[in-house]
């Protein structure tokens, strides 16, 4: 069979709207109208406060806090909450080391549970048996386009007096029994990096329900310390501030890229779908699993062999679909309680804050084994098809999937 070495669209959601709008905002010359003293401004100009009421609307949220990333969002989600210096916080190692390392910059300790194999998300059970008497918080990611298990994980929380932020970076606009992923826990972040399913470039969101979390989060965005005399801010729990604001010209590409965000969503799963009605006869291979009562939106359509089945390497697999023709087939994505961070427990500075801090009274493990399920699908099972790099019409997908069936039968898989 002759295998097409076709090349693929990258994926692109700006047009001509976000044109329009950026160059609305160049006319005016005004990039950024954040002020880090206490006025109107303090809250941005305009362009920022109709994306953040948009956004709010459409989530069917109470606040929404704009920032400049999700890694900032998750920072200021993080001491929003008012972690104190050698609290934990529990959370995945299968997300993008930021869920991890936000923790850190608060002086907190990172612990992490284990995934489901099924979703990829964060395992309830596993926080469980994480939990101590100096955890504080959980940051659940959400990985890969649908909501973890945020019903149990909630109620856990509940029990032990934590606090929940889920990190949504990749799943905007997932539904979980009816509501959006993102708007179910205590604050939710979205990120508006290049990346993402909609994107200001660089950029991200915090949204919450409650005010008090919502004025922490906009003061530690803009120099906090410098208003909360003016402002008349009594609590002073991690108010020394940031620069996480995001400017005018991205809030308004931000705003139009919101107006998009159902249409680019429906493509993606559409063509989801394609690769799993194709790729389903194929023995040894899991395909994404979707939690019930969830909708998936396809940032990573991530996919596993069963190693001790298959006999050939997930290596030697992604290899040779990525040389027939299949685009970016990854086989790694990350455990971060292996990455040498926390493998040599080094933050700030050289000599092992904060877990080595007086202040600091349990005692983290991150040796290799803690995760099994996280560790096994890196070392040996998983496979991944980047879905958010390009745009892939229905031909592209045809001959993809005829790709994995090529190198299926050349494995005599
Ligand atoms: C992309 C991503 C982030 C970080 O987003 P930035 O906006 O680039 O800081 C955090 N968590 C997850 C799960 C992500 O995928």
């Amino acid at each position: 069979m002759k295998i097409s070495k076709r090349k693929y669209k990258p994926y692109k959601s700006i047009g001509a709207e976000e044109l329009k709008a950026a160059t609305r905002v160049l006319k005016t010359g005004e990039f950024s109208k954040f002020l880090g003293a206490w006025s109107e401004n303090f809250y941005g100009g305009p362009e920022i406060r109709a994306f953040e009421r948009e956004w709010s609307d459409y989530f069917q949220v109470k606040h929404s806090v704009s920032v400049n990333s999700a890694t900032s969002g998750l920072i200021a989600a993080l001491g929003a909450i008012g972690l104190e210096p050698g609290d934990e916080v529990i959370t995945s190692p299968w997300t993008m080391c930021a869920s991890a390392t936000s923790i850190l910059f608060w002086n907190s300790i990172p612990v992490f549970a284990d995934i489901k194999r099924s979703t990829f998300n964060i395992d309830p059970e596993s926080i469980r048996s994480r939990i101590t008497p100096y955890t504080k918080a959980i940051v659940v990611p959400n990985i890969f386009g649908q909501a973890a298990d945020l019903k149990k994980i909630m109620s856990i929380a509940k029990q032990h007096h934590l606090k929940v932020i889920e990190d949504n970076a990749q799943s905007p606009g997932a539904l979980y029994h009816g509501v959006y992923a993102g708007t179910i826990a205590d604050i939710g972040v979205f990120s508006l990096n290049y990346h993402k399913h909609i994107h200001t470039g660089e950029g991200g969101i915090c949204v919450t329900n409650d005010d008090h979390l919502a004025e922490k989060m906009q003061l530690i965005r803009n120099h906090g310390e410098a208003v909360v005399g003016p402002k008349g801010v009594k609590d002073l729990t991690n108010i020394i501030g940031y620069n996480f604001r995001l400017t005018e010209i991205q809030a308004a590409i931000g705003r139009e890229q919101l107006k998009k965000l159902k249409s680019l969503l429906k493509r993606r799963v559409e063509t989801s779908e394609g690769f799993l009605n194709g790729l389903k006869h194929l023995s040894g291979l899991e395909l994404p699993a979707t939690e019930k009562g969830s909708t998936h939106v396809y940032y990573h359509f991530g996919l596993k062999v069963n190693s001790k089945e298959l006999k050939v390497s997930k290596e030697k697999i992604a290899e040779q679909l990525n040389k027939n023709g299949a685009p970016g087939i990854f086989c790694k994505y990350v455990n971060a309680h292996l990455l040498p961070i926390f493998q040599r427990k080094i933050a700030f500075g050289s000599r092992g804050f904060p877990w080595n801090s007086p202040v600091y009274k349990g005692n983290v493990d991150y040796s290799k084994g803690i995760c099994p399920v996280a560790e096994t699908l890196q070392d040996s099972d998983f496979l991944g098809i980047p879905v958010c790099l390009y745009d892939l019409s229905k031909a592209d997908v045809s001959s993809i999937i005829r790709t994995f069936e090529k190198v299926w039968k050349d494995f005599r898989l």
